[in-house]
């Protein structure tokens, strides 16, 4: 396998997840106008126990399933690795988020937009909020 570039993405540790979704807020507090407008990109699930928490976010993830979907290339990968959607060509067909084996691309209703990780462009605000340790920064070779 050729490595093309070493992409830093959000990993979780779901043993360490309390549930407390300050991830979620921290989200919302960086990509949103405000928080009412709850559309958070990494999302905190529940078990049926309700004793286990799964945090998942986008792993930006060597397949790119929803890259290779996409029928109008509105979804791509930056320089630095991060897979980014393109508000100005999508439209909102949804392939990507049927085909994100990880659950990690929604679709908002309200205002008709593809959510995503995009890594805070580099800032990881769920990575740095998480009082837990159950999120961390990792390196990926693509
Ligand atoms: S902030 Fe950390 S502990 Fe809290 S829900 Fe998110 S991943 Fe889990
Ligand atoms: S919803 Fe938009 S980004 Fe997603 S596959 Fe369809 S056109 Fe592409």
């Amino acid at each position: 396998m050729f490595i093309i570039d070493i992409v830093k993405v959000v990993s979780t540790i779901p043993g360490k997840c309390t549930g407390c979704r300050l991830c979620e807020l921290a989200c919302v507090n960086f990509h949103r106008d405000n928080l009412f407008d709850f559309q958070p990109a990494i999302r905190v699930y529940r078990d049926e126990s309700g004793l286990s928490f799964y945090p998942f976010v986008c792993r930006q993830c060597e397949e790119e399933f929803c890259v290779s979907v996409c029928p109008t290339n509105s979804l791509a990968r930056g320089s630095d690795g991060v897979v980014r959607w393109n508000e100005n060509t999508c439209i909102f067909c949804k392939q990507c988020v049927m085909a994100c084996e990880y659950e990690s691309i929604h679709f908002s209703p309200n205002k008709k937009e593809i959510i995503k990780c995009d890594t805070c462009n580099g800032e990881f605000s769920c990575v740095n909020t998480c009082p837990y340790g159950a999120l961390e920064i990792k390196e990926i070779a693509i």
